[in-house]
C-alpha cells in the first residue's frame, strides 16, 4: 500500500491523476490523505471525481472516499482492460485532465481502448483541446506511442458540454527525448475561435495577437499565421491557442475568453506566453514539461529536455511519479526560471535532486 500526503508540494489535483494512473498502470493500491489541501477549496470535485470514477471503471478498483469535497481516497486497482469507455464530467471539468489520468491507465493494456468524453474542452487551468492535439499527442507519438483525438463540440465555462474522443493505441515501450535545443522556429500557427458570441471578437483576438508578437519578435510575423473560427458549442465562449514549431520542438500558448476580459487581452495573454518561451530559448514549455515527464520516466533510456520555466507542478509531479515507479531525476534551474530537467531509469547513474518547493 502506498501512502500518500495529498498536500506535498504545491498540493493540487496533479497528485491524484498521477497517483490514479500510475496505480491502474503498475496495479498498486494507495491511500491518499490531505487531498488538494494547498487548494482554495479543498478535496474532490467534479473533475478528480470524474477521474476517480474513469480510473475504477478501467481497472474494476475498490474505491473508498470518493465523494465530492473528499480530502482522503483509497484505491486498490484490478487489472486495467482495454474497451469503449464514455465518461460525462457534468460540469465544465477539464477532459484533457480526465485524459491525462486515463493514458497511462490504458497504454499498455495490450489493446486499443476509445474514449468518449464530455465536459469542459477550453477551460481554465488545464490543456486545452489543441494543447492535446497540436503538442502533446504529437510528444507521445515521438516517444513511440500513439493516441488519435478528435472533438465534436467544444465546451467552455460554466456550461460545459464539449465532446473529445481519444484511441489509445496499444504501446510496448515508451521511446526517450533528448531535447535541450529547439532549433530555429520555423512558424506559429494558431486559433482564434469563439462559439456563441459574434465572430467579431475572434478577429480582435487574432489582431491583438499578431500586433503583440510584432511588437515584442517582430522577426516572427512573417512565419505567424492565425486563423479565425468559430466553433460548435451548447454555451458561449472564446479562444486564442498558438503552437510554436521549432526545427526540433513543439510548444503551445493559450488564453481563455471570460466575461469582462476584452478581446484584446486574451489574443495578448496568448501571445505573451509564446514570447516568454521563445526568449526563454527553452525546448519545451512549462506545461507540455510537467506532462511529459510521467512518460519519460518509464522509459528505459535516459532522457534530458530544457523547460521555458521550472515550475512547482513540475516538481510535485516528478516528486508523485516516484511514489510509483523507481527512477531518478535532476532539476538543474530555479523556480520559475528557464531549467534542465534530467531522467534516468532506476539502476542506472542519476540524482533525485530538484530546487526546493516555494
Ligand atoms: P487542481 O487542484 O485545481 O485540480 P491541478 O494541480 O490539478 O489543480 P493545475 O496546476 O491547474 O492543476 O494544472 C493541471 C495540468 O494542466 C498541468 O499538467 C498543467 O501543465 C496543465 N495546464 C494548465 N494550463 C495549461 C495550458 N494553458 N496549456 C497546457 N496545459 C496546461
Amino acid at each position: 500500500m502506498i501512502d500518500i500526503d495529498g498536500a506535498y508540494g504545491e498540493g493540487g489535483g496533479q497528485i491524484i491523476r498521477t497517483a490514479l494512473g500510475l496505480s491502474c498502470l503498475f496495479r498498486k493500491p494507495f491511500r491518499m490523505c490531505h487531498i488538494r489541501q494547498g487548494r482554495k477549496k479543498p478535496g474532490l470535485m467534479p473533475q478528480h471525481l470524474t477521474c476517480v470514477g474513469a480510473a475504477r471503471l478501467v481497472s474494476g478498483a475498490e474505491v473508498e472516499g470518493d465523494r465530492p469535497g473528499s480530502t482522503e481516497l483509497f484505491f486498490s486497482p484490478g487489472a486495467a482492460q482495454e474497451g469503449t469507455y464514455s465518461f460525462d464530467i457534468g460540469t465544465a471539468g477539464s477532459t484533457s485532465l480526465v485524459l491525462q489520468t486515463l493514458i497511462p491507465a490504458l497504454l499498455f493494456t495490450g489493446g486499443m481502448s476509445s474514449i468518449t468524453l464530455t465536459g469542459g474542452t477550453h477551460v481554465p487551468f488545464s490543456p486545452p483541446f489543441d494543447f492535446l492535439s497540436g503538442v502533446f499527442v504529437p510528444l507521445l507519438e515521438r516517444l513511440g506511442t500513439r493516441v488519435r483525438l478528435s472533438i465534436e463540440t467544444y465546451g467552455f465555462y460554466p456550461k460545459g458540454g464539449g465532446r473529445i474522443r481519444a484511441d489509445i493505441f496499444p504501446a510496448d515501450r515508451i521511446g526517450h527525448l533528448d531535447l535541450t535545443e529547439r532549433g530555429a522556429v520555423r512558424s506559429i500557427i494558431g486559433h482564434s475561435g469563439v462559439g456563441g458570441l459574434p465572430p467579431s471578437i475572434a478577429d480582435r483576438q487574432q489582431q491583438a495577437a499578431i500586433a503583440r508578437i510584432s511588437a515584442s519578435a517582430n522577426e516572427l510575423v512573417d512565419i505567424t499565421a492565425i486563423d479565425t473560427v468559430n466553433v460548435r458549442t451548447r454555451g458561449k465562449g472564446t479562444f486564442v491557442c498558438l503552437e510554436c514549431r521549432s526545427e526540433h520542438s513543439l510548444a503551445g500558448f493559450s488564453a481563455l475568453g471570460s466575461l469582462g476580459k476584452r478581446a484584446e487581452t486574451v489574443g495578448e495573454e496568448a501571445a505573451a506566453g509564446l514570447i516568454h518561451y521563445y526568449r526563454s530559448g527553452a525546448a519545451l514549455d512549462r506545461h507540455l514539461a510537467d506532462q511529459a515527464v510521467l512518460y519519460l520516466a518509464l522509459s528505459d533510456q535516459g532522457s534530458v529536455f530544457t523547460t521555458e520555466a521550472v515550475t512547482n507542478h513540475l516538481i510535485t509531479n516528478l516528486w508523485a511519479i516516484g511514489l510509483f515507479h523507481h527512477y531518478h531525476y535532476e532539476v538543474e534551474g530555479s523556480l520559475g526560471e528557464k531549467g534542465i530537467v534530467r531522467i534516468t531509469p532506476a539502476g542506472k547513474i542519476g540524482e533525485r535532486t530538484a530546487p526546493a518547493l516555494t
